[in-house]
């Protein structure tokens, strides 16, 4: 095989510059079934390693039967593609957080997406998780588990709820036993079924120690780095091994509230979760390539806005019919109608 057909990887040293670039490789399918080692999974495969010769070999180094290909987007021609579709810095992307926040990780299309915007979440392992044939050795195909992406999604979803639920607390919410429960169910148990021995434990204080041992665990394939301006000048940045590793320094700076940096918002109209540096954004930003005056969100909360006022002014409801028309507080709709 000559060198021409190899699966060119980047080099080395773009292991450790990783805060430079992450590289994706769309289009992705997920092959079911694949085996790696005892375990049989299904794999998110970079469309086009799927159509070598490499990845045929892959398969019959790994003892499988004939894995089902799941193509969820439309790409019929064959795809020789090698050259990354996409290169972006993660660390300064706002919108990966929010996506992985409000994305159904066991949805097949919604995650086909997440892998053709953002790439793999540990590309360096997903590399490493394939042996080189011998002669070709910058052969790297690039796949992931299923079971990883589900797994690391909704940790990372239960430890903002986590956060979230801390914030309440503090702000005076009350949680019943049961409620607690139900809420540590979803963390998981290693984390705080021996606390939950101690009888006096307060919940809050499990969440707490919950958070702050997962962010440790995820932190550790980010280091500080020295970066260059371009004059010249050091300045304090970060490394990380993987996609995951940067993810969860944005939770980390959103927790630790670092000055300056952004905070945890939820959106006014929908109660998703954002990142945001201004105070003045209420409502969940909208992540596209064209800019918009205003997000779908704002927009439907301005129409309630308006709708509430028709209502109260042409005396076809009350206030407290209009609160449960729209499922918002008594207070928000007298703000509305400036009458507190
Ligand atoms: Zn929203």
């Amino acid at each position: 095989m000559s060198s021409k057909n190899c699966i060119t990887a980047p080099s080395r040293s773009f292991t450790f510059s990783y805060k430079a670039h992450q590289i994706v490789h769309a289009p992705y399918i997920i092959v079911e079934n694949l085996r790696m080692g005892k375990i049989q999974e299904d794999y998110f495969v970079a469309q086009w390693y799927t159509e070598t010769d490499e990845f045929q070999k892959f398969l019959s180094n790994n003892q499988n039967q004939q894995p089902a290909l799941v193509k969820s987007i439309s790409n019929p021609s064959k795809n020789t593609l090698q050259m990354p579709t996409r290169t972006y810095v993660p660390f300064e992307d706002e919108s990966i957080l929010f996506k992985i926040l409000n994305i159904d990780p066991r949805n097949t299309d919604e995650s086909i997406a997440f892998y053709n915007e953002y790439g793999p979440l540990d590309q360096m392992s997903s590399l490493s998780n394939i042996t080189p044939t011998n002669r070709c050795s910058n052969m790297e195909g690039i796949l992931e588990s299923r079971n990883f992406f589900i797994n690391s999604v909704i940790e990372i979803k239960t430890i903002v709820d986590g956060f979230f639920i801390l914030e309440d607390i503090k702000a005076g919410a009350i949680f019943t036993e049961t409620e607690q429960f139900e809420l540590l169910e979803h963390y998981n148990p290693s984390y705080w079924q021996p606390r939950r021995e101690y009888l006096n434990t307060r919940f809050e204080d499990i969440i707490q120690m919950i958070i702050v041992r997962t962010l440790s665990s995820n932190l550790k394939s980010v280091s500080p780095f020295a970066e260059l301006d371009k004059d010249g000048n050091f300045y304090p940045g970060y490394i990380s091994t993987n996609l995951l590793g940067a993810i969860w320094l944005q939770i980390y700076n959103l927790v630790t509230r670092i000055p300056g940096k952004q905070v945890f918002k939820e959106c006014l109209f929908c109660g998703k979760k954002f990142a945001s540096t201004s105070s003045r954004q209420k409502f969940c930003p909208e992540y596209s390539d064209i800019p918009v005056k205003n997000t779908p969100c704002a927009n439907r909360y301005s129409a309630m806005q308006n709708r509430a006022r028709k209502w109260y002014r042409g005396g076809l409801k009350t206030i407290d019919e209009i609160a449960e028309q729209l499922n918002r507080p008594v207070p928000e709709v007298k703000l509305w109608l400036k009458l507190d």
